[in-house]
């Protein structure tokens, strides 16, 4: 008999492509193998994102294809999870997807064999883990994996549906973090990216499991990332998304422990103190500049990268005009900026007015990337020379591709044999998006 196949999209963060991992893991315990090709699906699954409308609106679209699919095989189940259904709290959401069998939570994720067994008797329904993240995922990468810290967030930034999207904060015990990552070492992995939406904001439930020899530091997730630095075989340590206001002089330390990438992703979202204060980023503009020095007084050479959201209520020209100012001064090497667009059920939707025009807003986002372009290529023109060590990721045509410590995408000859492995390439030309090396 043909084995029943599965297809997952992702959308959105590293946390959803992690939980993704995890679902794969119970469908193939359940006997069912992945394809990329969704006509030949038993099980369709969409891990949504609601951060942006945009991103909602393409699960509207995929549904509305996948309907035709359904049409064609009746016994096809379609189901929704990630943000959407958390967030959905009055089932209006769930209202318009009218196709899909299945809406539920990532965390509710450990019912989906009993679910899809209800729905084709066929399947052969497995005992899971009770809880989600103790699920073991199913990891993309022989090499690299996503480590969730933490999941959900207690900050309620005005603009973020986060907070009801994944609920409040819940921290991963210690002792089941540092079984994966030995696990992860054991098996040759070499980088681990820690995620959590206020990652520096870990605590541990059970500091039992820390060492002795960290005892002096106060910060639990300073002490994370020390312990996580003794752990052989693990050469790359990365995290995100850390809040500036946990950014205290033990993790500012921290980013000088020798696996520790050299680069450091640092959400500001705005560069004025009003708009910053309408958001409850609980920071004002000269906190950030203030930590972006202290952070470069540490480790002068540290890539910093940021996210921007241009737009929100009630941002004037000169307001938007302070954003451009601080990332001048900050020297961002990468920005994520985002056009606002109103979550339903967020503070800014209920109480403020999406007032900055369509157009306007555009005009903002292309300002950011221009300055953008400008400064990165000159920051890259920076590496002309000079060594950078990368984890090789792919290999096509003899060029080797991957990641350097300060994220920068790095091209070079090599062989399909440096695939998983560190290399540092020499660059002889740095495009705003690429350099380019050769072993020496
Ligand atoms: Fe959302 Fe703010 Fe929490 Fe980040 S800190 S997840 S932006 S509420």
């Amino acid at each position: 008999m043909n084995k029943f196949k599965y297809n997952i999209t992702t959308f959105g963060c590293q946390m959803n492509k992690n939980d993704s991992e995890r679902m794969r893991s119970i469908l193939e315990g359940m006997g069912l193998e992945s394809t990329s090709d969704e006509t030949e699906a038993d099980v369709i699954l969409l891990n949504s994102c609601s951060v942006r409308e945009s991103a909602e609106a393409r699960i509207y679209s995929k549904t509305n294809n996948i309907s035709k699919l359904k049409k064609k095989k009746p016994n096809l189940i379609v189901c929704v999870t990630g943000c959407m259904p958390g967030r959905d709290k009055d089932g209006e959401i769930k209202r318009r997807l009218k196709e899909v069998d299945l809406f539920f939570k990532n965390e509710e994720m450990v019912n989906l064999p009993k679910w899809l067994c209800g729905l084709n008797p066929d399947f052969d329904e497995i005992e899971t883990e009770k809880k989600y993240l103790k699920v073991k995922p199913v990891y993309k990468s022989k090499f690299q994996a996503f480590v969730p810290i933490q999941t959900g967030c207690n900050h309620f930034c005005t603009y973020c549906a986060v907070p009801y999207a994944r609920g409040t904060e819940i921290n991963r015990p210690l002792k089941d973090i540092l079984e994966e990552i030995n696990c992860l070492s054991e098996k040759g992995y070499k980088e681990v990216t820690l995620l959590g939406e206020i990652v520096n904001h870990y605590t541990a439930e059970d500091p039992e499991y820390f060492s002795k020899n960290n005892k002096y530091i106060k910060s639990d997730f300073a002490k994370l990332l020390w312990e996580i630095n003794q752990i052989k075989g693990i050469e790359r340590i990365h995290w995100t998304g850390p809040h500036p206001i946990y950014m205290d002089d033990e993790v500012i330390d921290a980013l000088t422990l020798p696996k520790q990438v050299n680069f450091l992703h640092l959400p500001v979202q705005s560069g004025s103190t009003k708009i910053l204060e309408k958001m409850n980023r609980r920071h004002d503009r000269e906190f950030f500049i203030d930590l972006v020095k202290r952070i470069k007084d540490k480790k002068p050479d540290i890539a910093i990268g940021t996210d921007l959201i241009v737009g929100f209520c009630g941002e004037t020209s000169e307001d938007f005009e302070e954003t451009l100012d601080m990332y001048r001064e900050c020297d961002f090497d990468i920005a994520y900026p985002a056009k606002y667009s109103t979550r339903s059920g967020t503070v800014a939707a209920d109480n403020f007015n999406d007032d900055v025009s369509q157009e306007e807003k555009k005009r903002r986002w292309f300002a950011v990337q221009d300055l953008m372009e400008e400064i990165t290529l000159k920051k890259n023109q920076e590496f002309l020379n000079k060594k950078v060590s990368v984890l090789v990721e792919r290999f096509k045509d003899g060029w080797c591709e991957g990641q350097s410590s300060e994220m920068r995408l790095t091209r070079f000859k090599g062989e399909e044999s440096m695939v998983g492995t560190i290399q540092n390439p020499e660059i002889y030309k740095a495009d705003i998006w690429l350099l380019w090396g050769r072993l020496v």
